[in-house]
């Protein structure tokens, strides 16, 4: 069986022995040295100010909703995985969906200041797939507007735009470090900011504002990535740029071969990529369907990344004009990709994509 993604796992000697380091220091969570290591290296080899790392992707939006206040409506995008939107919704938040561009699959700018209300507090863009959104268009609007920007990063671990991490843009960034990301810890994401304040105020939020033993100033929750996790992301740190590696290897063959067949996110030209998803573009939903059933029945299952578009939920009561999202999102696949993929096993899936539609 061939799924969208199979996790990395390093060499298990390697994860062995930071085990046995936790073992004899009984330091289990409540930021350990595990912690302490992962966040320093990440730090330096995203090239960040401020990271701090917590359980999931999905908490690290929560908390970047409350350490800056939001109240109101958040302007974001309807293609993405639903925790974008569910997690807003969740803190009370109203999403507004700005549809995306057809081309990049990012939010489109301009499409963001036609929804702009005297209600809105915050932008929500997601660097989909690991394409880096008009991050300094955003920027222009979020400042004329005087809005908060929420970068959800999840896809976008190792991206750079104009020669600088990608993370550095909004007032917050988040990552997620769940198993079938590029990065992963298992379970566990992180929060980037370069504001120094508000990195100190993240680090009380996530350890239930406590300051000291006798001093709980802030309100807070837990939201600490444990001692386990960060040993399997200081494993997988050491292999990262093999994987990108590889992964560019597989998404170079599939571009190769594609090409013409069907139709590929444009990358943002000022960015780098990270390889880690290979979604791809079918002339119609009837078509995707076909070459999913093709490939289902030899046991192979690429995923419907994202659909349906989140603008469509059930939840979701304002209706705005996403159009091109509902459309492409009807339209869209993921490829398998991951470290491991064989070969042979990649180019019968080409195959089965070729063949599918003669
Ligand atoms: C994976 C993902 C999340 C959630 O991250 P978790 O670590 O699974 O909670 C949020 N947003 C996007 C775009 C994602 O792909």
């Amino acid at each position: 069986m061939i799924n969208v993604t199979k996790s990395y796992l390093p060499d298990i000697e390697k994860y062995k022995a930071y085990i046995d380091e936790i073992y004899s220091s009984s330091w289990l969570t409540n930021n350990g040295p595990m912690v302490q290591r992962l966040e320093l290296r990440l730090k330096e080899y995203l090239g960040v100010k401020n990271i701090i790392l917590v359980s999931n992707g999905t908490i690290a939006l929560d908390v970047a909703y409350k350490v800056l206040e939001l109240k109101g409506e958040v302007i974001t995008t309807p293609f993405s995985f639903v925790a974008t939107t569910s997690s807003a919704v969740l803190a009370g938040l109203k999403p507004i969906f700005a549809d995306i561009d057809k081309n990049s699959l990012n939010i489109d700018p301009q499409n963001i200041e036609k929804m702009i209300s005297q209600n809105t507090c915050a932008i929500l863009p997601v660097h989909v797939f690991a394409n880096a959104c008009e991050v300094e268009e955003i920027e222009e609007i979020a400042k004329k507007h005087n809005l908060k920007v929420i970068y959800d990063a999840a896809h976008a671990f190792d991206v750079e735009y104009k020669g600088e991490s990608i993370l550095k843009y909004g007032d917050i960034s988040t990552l997620s470090f769940h198993a079938t990301k590029l990065f992963h810890t298992i379970e566990g994401g992180a929060i980037i900011t370069n504001d120094d304040e508000l990195a100190k105020k993240i680090r009380y939020f996530i350890n239930f504002g406590i300051k000291s033993a006798t001093k709980i100033p802030y309100l807070g929750t837990n939201a600490k990535m444990n001692e386990f996790e960060a040993a399997m992301g200081l494993c997988i740190l050491d292999d990262i740029e093999e994987i990108k590696n590889k992964r560019k290897a597989i998404i170079e063959l599939y571009r190769k071969e594609l090409e013409g067949i069907v139709k590929f996110q444009e990358q943002n030209i000022n960015a780098t990529q990270n390889y880690s998803y290979m979604p791809v573009i079918f002339e119609s939903e009837e078509e995707l369907l076909s070459v999913q059933k093709a490939l289902n029945t030899q046991d192979i299952y690429p995923r419907r990344y994202f659909y349906p578009s989140l603008d469509t939920l059930e939840y979701i009561e304002s209706k705005q004009d996403c159009s091109v999202s509902r459309d492409i999102s009807k339209r869209v696949l993921c490829l398998p990709i991951f470290v491991g993929l064989e070969k042979n096993n990649q180019t019968n899936i080409i195959k089965i994509i070729k063949g599918d539609r003669d």
